[in-house]
């Protein structure tokens, strides 16, 4: 899957922070930071402004899986939806080894994991420390 890595812009740098993108028309966020309009209203980027998310995060569900959905994902994975900000609800790769270590609800924290070989990296999510101890 090599090719892969043409397609996508080479995250070369780590993002300062995970990002969502607000809209000055409808109030609505978008993710990522980046998308080339509102996903709520379609107003233009121009009227989008990016604003870090905050932290720790909510995890709504989880799942395990045990194909390879994606280029390069490592089976089997958790796959998380992930409240970014209010009505803005995204799947995510958990970094955790077992899923029972989760629970509805919990908080997560966001962590850049640099890709491998020039491919673009990507945000991963694990259980915010005050709750990983166990
Ligand atoms: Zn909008």
């Amino acid at each position: 899957m090599t090719q892969a890595s043409f397609l996508t812009p080479a995250a070369s740098t780590e993002p300062a922070a995970l990002a969502v993108a607000r809209c000055a028309d409808c109030d609505g966020f978008s993710f990522p930071a980046n998308v080339p309009g509102c996903r709520h209203c379609g107003a233009p980027a121009d009227r989008l402004r990016a604003q870090p998310c905050g932290s720790p995060l909510a995890l709504l569900n989880f799942v395990t899986v045990h194909a390879p959905l994606a280029p390069g994902l490592q089976v089997p994975a958790v796959i998380g939806e992930v409240a970014l900000a209010p009505g803005l609800v995204e799947e995510a790769r958990i970094d955790v080894a077992d899923e029972s270590v989760l629970a509805l609800g919990m908080a997560l924290e966001p962590v850049w994991r640099a890709g491998a070989e020039g491919a673009a990296g990507a945000w991963v999510f694990r259980p915010h420390a005050t709750e990983a101890a166990a």
